[in-house]
């Protein structure tokens, strides 16, 4: 089945029931409508002579308009490309060139960055020779309103016949990784790979056409686009977009409004809206359920969100853009315990293997390994670069994550940091996330990263980087050894403590331990 196909199916079954609302704008879908809507886009793609495996680059923040040139796109086998809406001239003009563009959709303007000026100075549409090679649609402009008048005065059986072309093992979607390690990389995926990873994580949590899911995350990002809108589309629920970028506010009155039954977020945003001021005035009563992931998910954090935010059921799930991208999630019937301090278990039709660096062979149950996955999920490979896809998945299909992570003898995978954020200290291997997990349970102590700064004496040494609760006094680097005394092995203990406001993060919130890692060494200075 392709994405418009399995589209097509929940709008005859629930034609009358809520697809899409937009709260920005007020605008909301039923399933028959928001079907609809997407045809018309499809068609005025169509029209605007996008072909079956074309790149069409989508470039704004959260708004209805993503989503249906998300499914537009899908429904005409062309290729979205999902850019990041915080990318600036230089990553824009990269992707740009490196998908081959023919077409963006793409805000005018977001917050501070001026869009429709940076389109210009990387030189997109300006080609002279072909003006139909390069064309840009500005959503809230003529350019849309255009494209969706040209849609809907085509022939809709254009769109039948492009239907008929395509298979669902089409490449359709290029998502550009976090680049939390390095420079991102385009993850291509086919229907195949994101519609099943879509519907078992729906499947997972349990979707009705009954929930309405509330998504503060990113949709450039496999978490909103997948995990949010193939999830909640693949099981007839709707999907509520509360802001264009986060604001926790915004996202808790959306809860509050909608009558959200589930709520996304990566640990970031749950602790920002658990430490908002005006927390205690929203009514989140009809939560049921919701997602954390995207990055490690502290134990503490995940308990506040079962009790705090009547998410009794919230579950964790691990992946990544690769993999399309969830590998391994915990289930409704998992013990609270299981549902905070792991990732679960391995979903439904893939493999999961931990195996040792060095040889490649699995490690008994219970040792650390890299985590390796296999399956319908595994991407078809990164895009026009065969020597980093043959790097990462090998000739067994099997993708290497450079994720650390253990299984125990049930099977629940605990993800114990990056295989490149590991600290080795005088030849001990230490995880950050294992001393993260442990500072968390300090009362003064709102959010806290560890990473490893270049020592003489050890190789490597450790460095906290610590933020206060609101009302706390600050901790000295003295008071936070000593509580770790005792209770922590010494080489675990962090030698070094900041204390800061935020942390360098990516725009879907993933904290950028490489960009820490450069700034602890001026501190060290
Ligand atoms: P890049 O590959 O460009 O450096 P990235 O790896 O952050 O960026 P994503 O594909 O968005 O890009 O993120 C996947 C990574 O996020 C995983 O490899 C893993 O390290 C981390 N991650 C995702 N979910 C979890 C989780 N539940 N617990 C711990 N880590 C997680
Ligand atoms: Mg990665």
């Amino acid at each position: 089945e392709t994405i418009g196909e399995n589209l097509e199916r929940t709008a005859a079954r629930f034609p009358d029931r809520e697809a899409l609302v937009d709260l920005a704008s007020g605008r909301r879908w039923s399933y028959a409508q928001f079907d609809a809507a997407v045809d018309e886009v499809a068609l005025g793609l169509i029209e605007a002579g996008i072909g079956k495996g074309d790149r069409v680059g989508i470039w704004a923040p959260n708004c209805a308009e993503w989503v249906l040139t998300q499914y537009a796109t899908a429904k005409i086998g062309a290729i979205l490309v999902n850019v990041n809406p915080a990318y600036r001239t230089h990553e824009l003009g990269y992707v740009i060139a490196q998908s081959e563009m023919r077409l963006i959709v793409s805000a005018v303007r977001h917050r501070t960055s001026d869009y429709r000026a940076m389109l210009a100075e990387v030189g997109f549409g300006q080609s002279e020779q072909s003006p139909r090679a390069q064309q840009l649609v500005f959503i809230g402009e003529p350019g849309w309103d255009a494209l969706v008048a040209a849609g809907r005065a085509a022939d809709p059986a254009r769109l039948r016949e492009r239907a008929a072309t395509l298979g669902f093992d089409d490449p359709i979607n290029i998502q550009y990784t976090s680049g939390t390690t390095g420079f991102p990389k385009g993850a291509t995926l086919s229907h195949h790979n994101i519609l099943n990873n879509g519907y078992f994580v729906g499947e997972g949590v349990g979707y009705t056409e009954a929930d309405r899911v509330c998504l503060p995350v990113p949709l450039y990002h496999c978490f909103g686009m997948v995990m949010g809108c193939l999830a909640a589309t693949s099981h007839g629920a709707c999907m509520v977009l509360p802001a264009p970028a986060f604001d926790p506010e915004a996202t808790l009155a959306a809860v509050q409004s909608e009558r959200c039954t589930s709520l996304y977020g990566v640990p970031t945003m749950f602790i920002a809206e658990l430490d908002h001021a005006r927390f205690g005035e929203f009514d989140l009563s009809s939560l049921r359920t919701g997602i954390m992931a995207g990055s490690p998910c502290p134990v503490e954090v995940m308990k506040r969100v079962a009790d705090k935010m009547h998410m009794s059921e919230v579950a964790i799930c691990y992946g990544m853009t690769e993999t399309s991208p969830v590998s391994t999630m915990t289930r409704r019937d998992d013990s609270l315990e299981r549902r905070t301090e792991t990732v679960g278990r391995v979903m439904p039709h893939l493999e999961v293997e931990i195996v040792a660096p060095e040889t490649g062979l699995p490690v008994r149950r219970g040792e650390p390994g890299e985590l390796c996955t296999r399956g319908y999920s595994v991407m078809l490979g990164y895009w026009d670069q065969p020597d980093r896809t043959a790097e990462a998945v090998d000739a067994a299909r099997w993708m290497h994550t450079g994720d650390l992570a253990t299984m125990d003898a049930q099977g629940y995978v605990n993800i114990v940091g990056r295989i490149k954020d590991l600290v080795i200290r005088g030849g001990e291997n230490v995880y950050p996330r294992e001393i993260e997990e442990f500072l968390y349970q300090h009362p003064d102590i709102a959010d806290v990263q560890v990473i490893g700064v270049p020592d003489e004496k050890y190789g490597e040494e450790l460095m906290a980087w610590i933020i206060m609760r609101p009302d706390a006094e600050p901790l000295t680097a003295d008071q936070v050894r000593e509580y770790c005394r005792g209770r922590l092995a010494h080489y675990k203990i962090p030698r070094y403590v900041h204390l800061v406001d935020h942390f360098p993060m990516t725009v879907t919130g993933k904290i950028r331990k490489v960009e820490m890692r450069e700034q602890a060494l001026d501190l060290l200075d």
